[in-house]
C-alpha cells in the first residue's frame, strides 16, 4: 500500500478562529501575531475582541462577518487562482461554521488573487456569509457563532486546525450597537406583458436567484469544489468555481437582472450600525399586469400600482407577514408614463424594487425609508436624488433606533 504522507501543515496565524488565544504583541508564540485576525483582508470587517468569563469573543459590527485566517502553505502543495477559480493540489482547507443558520456548513476559500508555487508561502483563506443574530439582552454569552478550520492533505482524514495553544475554535457575536432588520425577499415572475408603447419581457422564477439574494443581503458567497478525477491528479486535485462577487470595491455589489448592480445594503448602512438579514426567500408567479405597470392610471399612477403589487403579494404569495418584505417586481410604471418611472418604492412595511429601472443604490435607498428616513436635498446623501451613499448623524440615529425596534419585534 502506498504510504500516505502525513499532514505537514503548519499554522502560523489562525487566531481568528480562536477565542482563547492570548497575544498582545508580536512577541507571543507563532499564531499570536494577528491580533486583528477577524479582519477581512478585503473589506476590513470591524470587530473588537472581548473577554467574557474567560471566553474570548469577537464582537462584530457586521451581521455577516467575513472570517478567515492566514495559512502557511507547506511545500507539498500549491494553489493557483485563475480568474475566479482556484486550483488546488494536494490539500483541502475549509471553515466549518455553526451560526444562526443552524446547520454546520463548510465554506471555502482564499481571498486574493495570486499564484502559489511549490515553495512554502502564506495566504489568506476566508469564509463569507456567517450569520450572526442579536444577543439576548443581559446574556453576555448568548448568540455565539463559531468557526473552526479544517484541513486534509493528500486526501487524508479531515483534521481541525489548531493554534500553538491548542485552540480550535473562534467565537463571534453581533455587537449590541448594531440594529438588525429582518426581511423576507419575494421575487415576482411571469409575463411577458405587451401593451401599447410598453413591453415587459417574461421573467423566470430565477431572475433573481436565491444565491443572488443571499449575496445581496447577507454577503454569502463561496466556491464550489470540483474534484478532478483525471490522472495524475486523482484524488487530490481540486478546483473551485466562485459563485460570484465580481469586484469588491469600496462598496461591494451584487448582480441584478438587466446587467446592473445593487450595492449591498449592509455596506451602505455600516456607517449607522444597521444591518439587514434575509430570513427567507420566496418566488411568486403573478399576472403580467402585476409584474409590470403599463397603465399610467392618472390619479393612481405609480403609487397606485405599488399599492396594488403590495396588496397582491400579501394576499396571494404565501409569505409570512411578520416582518418587512423586499419585493422584486418588473416595473412600477412604463417608461412612457407621464409621471415617469419608479426605481423602487416603500409601501407601508414593504419595499418594492424594479427589475427594469432600479439603480445600484435603489435597494439601500428604499430600505432607508423602511428604517424611518425621509428624502433630503443634500447632494451625495443616500436619501437625495442621485446615487450617493452618505448618511448624516441624525439619519443614522433614526435608522439605528428603528432598526433596533424592528429587531426586537422579531427576535425578542
Ligand atoms: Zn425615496
Amino acid at each position: 500500500m502506498e504510504e500516505r504522507r502525513p499532514p505537514q501543515f503548519r499554522l502560523r496565524a489562525i487566531a481568528i478562529l480562536l477565542g482563547g488565544i492570548c497575544c498582545d504583541s508580536g512577541d507571543g508564540p507563532a499564531g499570536c501575531t494577528a491580533d486583528n485576525n477577524a479582519i477581512d483582508p478585503v473589506a476590513q470587517t470591524p470587530s473588537d475582541r472581548v473577554e467574557v468569563g474567560g471566553t474570548q469573543i469577537w464582537r462584530v459590527r457586521w451581521d455577516n462577518p467575513v472570517v478567515g485566517a492566514q495559512y502557511e502553505l507547506p511545500s507539498i502543495g500549491y494553489a493557483i487562482r485563475q480568474g475566479y477559480a482556484w486550483h488546488y493540489n494536494k490539500f483541502d482547507l475549509e471553515l466549518d461554521l455553526d451560526d444562526a443558520d443552524p446547520a454546520h456548513r463548510l465554506y471555502t476559500w482564499p481571498s486574493f488573487a495570486g499564484t502559489y508555487g511549490d515553495d512554502e508561502d502564506m495566504f489568506q483563506f476566508e469564509s463569507h456569509g456567517m450569520k450572526l443574530e442579536p444577543m439576548v439582552d443581559g446574556e453576555a454569552l448568548s448568540s455565539i457563532a463559531t468557526a473552526s478550520g479544517i484541513h486534509d492533505a493528500w486526501n487524508g482524514p479531515e483534521l481541525l486546525l489548531e493554534d500553538p495553544l491548542g485552540n480550535t475554535e473562534g467565537r463571534f457575536q453581533l455587537d449590541p450597537a448594531v440594529g438588525l432588520v429582518p426581511l423576507r425577499v419575494v421575487v415576482l415572475h411571469g409575463g411577458p406583458l405587451t401593451a401599447p408603447g410598453f413591453f415587459g419581457p417574461a421573467l423566470s422564477a430565477g431572475w433573481l436567484s436565491h444565491n443572488s439574494a443571499e449575496l445581496l443581503i447577507d454577503d454569502r458567497w463561496e466556491g464550489t469544489k470540483l474534484t478532478n478525477t483525471m490522472a495524475p491528479y486523482f484524488p487530490d486535485f481540486v478546483e473551485t468555481e466562485w459563485t460570484h462577487r465580481p469586484g469588491t470595491g469600496q462598496v461591494a455589489s451584487a448582480p441584478i437582472a438587466g446587467g446592473g448592480r445593487h450595492m449591498q445594503p449592509d455596506r451602505v448602512f455600516d456607517q449607522c450600525d444597521v444591518q439587514f438579514r434575509m430570513l427567507s426567500y420566496h418566488t411568486c408567479q403573478v399576472p403580467p399586469d402585476i409584474l409590470y405597470d403599463s397603465q399610467c392610471l392618472g390619479s393612481l399612477g405609480q403609487t397606485g400600482h405599488a399599492n396594488t403589487v403590495r396588496n397582491y403579494v400579501a394576499e396571494n404569495c404565501d409569505v409570512p407577514s411578520d416582518v418587512a418584505k423586499v419585493i422584486f417586481v418588473g416595473s412600477l410604471a412604463g417608461s412612457n408614463c407621464f409621471d415617469g418611472t419608479l426605481n423602487g418604492a416603500q409601501v407601508r412595511n414593504d419595499v418594492l424594487i424594479t427589475n427594469m429601472f432600479a439603480g445600484k443604490t435603489t435597494l439601500a435607498h428604499e430600505l432607508g425609508h423602511l428604517v424611518g428616513l425621509n428624502h433630503t436635498k443634500t447632494s451625495g446623501n443616500l436619501m437625495a436624488p442621485g446615487s450617493g451613499i452618505v448618511l448624516d448623524e441624525e439619519e443614522c440615529s433614526t435608522a439605528n433606533a428603528v432598526a433596533h425596534t424592528m429587531q426586537a419585534a422579531y427576535w425578542d
